[in-house]
């Protein structure tokens, strides 16, 4: 399948022409001339959202453009009476389609959210910055109608079972190293136009969300005894990728599409909005079983570094068999960059680094392709701090906003994990009943069909998707 809607768009009756967004496009996708409407290179573009993040230019919002306003929320895929300005640069919305199933009793509606969402979501609501409200989201989610509220922290430690198991044979074989991680779908279409020779080094895990989808259409379908055809899956992300990496070929389970849709942080923000719900003054309330149970490391996942540090605590004390000394692991955390470290892990010394932010990552492909690169493991986040700053989260004007909102978002995160009773993915109890109940072990067969995929060379420019 070839995904026709490029997702990122530039409107060339409201764009100035200033670049903003071609200064932070990690891929030099954008192309115009100073002063000229810019347009998109979709085959170059990772689709990150980065530049409707950044861009400032939008309609006037007077009685003579009221009309105009309409036609173009219509068209953008917006709900009519959301009060954000209409931006230049914006992603394809879907949350039409989200509100039209909500109202359909037939359909059993099924919902996961990433964590950066829990962080992020309050701002909408005139929270500060980073205000956490997991509870406060699960009870939204209530509200608006969803059948079962899960959560994509969950699948964040199914993640690090697989990926962490996959690293351990590798580094044990001394193949296809370095491993990459494949959560941040941006990251993948990437490698997969610039270096498709080097896609083996990927981690042949599905992302967090995708491994969701395909275990609410089994595993959580034979739990509510519902056809898997019948269960309508969304999931609210923080990025604007996923929206690109739902629609995949590959990522369908027993012929349904594993997520139906997905909605960014601030297209829930809206229909929270248009359903009338009071956020500020909901209850705090759980997420539903067992697809909704997460340990701190599954919720970590977020921010840049968060991968590495929960495969590192889960790596740790399956290799050595002993409990690892120290759960908050700096050396790992951090800002935009890349930033490397030494583990020892028993007789093992992992050589390690993170990248956060696609611009720093073609340097370390150069790397692997000369055969000198020097690590095991690497995580790369194509957004400047990983999820916390996705294309999809509560939109900031201000470049100084940009830094304080990342920091209290991330500050947030990591506090999430350590306020959890359980704080690695191979301690969750619902982790370890999915495996005895219905996986059996990490990359298994059932595991192999249903969380592991296989990538796509669209080094051809014709190929967009
Ligand atoms: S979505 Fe990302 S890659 Fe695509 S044009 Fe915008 S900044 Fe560049
Ligand atoms: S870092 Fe996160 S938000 Fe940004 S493109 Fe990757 S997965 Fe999406």
């Amino acid at each position: 399948m070839s995904y026709k809607d490029p997702i990122i768009h530039i409107d060339e009756q409201l764009c100035t022409g200033c670049r903003r967004c071609a200064a932070v496009c990690p891929v030099d996708a954008i192309i115009g001339e100073p002063g000229h409407p810019q347009t998109i290179d979709a085959h170059r573009c990772v689709v990150c959202g980065q530049c409707v993040q950044i861009c400032t230019a939008y309609a006037a919002d007077n009685e003579s453009t009221t009309a105009l306003r309409a036609v173009k929320l219509q068209e953008r895929g917006q709900l009519p009476n959301v009060r954000e300005p209409l931006f230049a640069a914006y992603s394809s919305g879907d949350i039409q389609k989200v509100k039209a199933v909500l109202a359909d009793p037939k359909r059993f509606k099924v919902v996961q959210c990433a964590p950066a969402i829990r962080v992020s979501l309050a701002e909408e609501f005139g929270l500060p910055f980073g205000t956490l409200t997991p509870g406060k989201m699960a009870a939204a989610l209530r509200r608006l109608k969803f059948d079962r509220i899960y959560d994509t922290n969950f699948a964040a430690d199914v993640t690090i079972m697989e990926e962490g198991s996959e690293l351990i044979g590798r580094v044990m074989s001394g193949e296809r190293l370095p491993m990459f991680t494949s959560c941040c779908p941006a990251w993948v279409k990437h490698a997969e136009t610039v270096a498709p020779e080097l896609l083996e080094h990927l981690s042949s895990c599905k992302s967090p969300m995708q491994m969701a989808g395909a275990l609410f259409k089994t595993y959580g379908a034979e739990l509510d005894g519902i056809a898997p055809s019948d269960i309508f899956s969304v999931a609210v992300m923080p990025c604007t990728c996923k929206k690109f990496e739902c629609s995949r070929e590959e990522m369908s389970v027993n012929g349904c599409r594993e997520v139906d849709v997905v909605i960014t942080t601030r297209e829930l923000a809206s229909l929270i909005k248009d359903q009338g719900i009071d956020f500020i003054h909901l209850p705090d309330e759980p997420f539903d079983s067992p697809l909704g149970k997460y340990s701190g490391a599954g919720s970590i996942f977020g921010v840049t570094g968060g991968v590495m540090e929960a495969a590192i605590r889960t790596g740790y004390e399956l290799i050595t068999h002993e409990q690892i000394p120290n759960l908050q692991l700096d050396f790992v955390r951090g800002e935009e960059g890349i930033r490397t470290a030494e583990v020892q892990i028993g007789e093992l010394e992992l050589k390690v680094a993170v990248v956060a932010g696609l611009k720093y990552v073609d340097a370390v492909l150069a790397k692997v392709a000369e055969g000198t690169c020097p690590y095991h493991f690497i995580e790369v986040m194509a957004c400047p701090e990983g999820c916390v700053s996705g294309g999809g989260q509560p939109k900031l004007l201000l470049e100084t906003q940009r830094k304080i909102a990342y920091q209290a978002r991330k500050s947030a995160v990591y506090r999430h994990d350590s306020h959890q009773k359980v704080r690695k993915s191979h301690e969750n109890p619902d982790i370890i009943k999915l495996y005895k109940d219905f996986l059996g072990e990490p990359l298994g067969h059932t595991s192999h069909h249903l969380l592991h995929t296989k990538f796509v060379d669209r080094s051809l420019k014709e190929e967009m998707s």
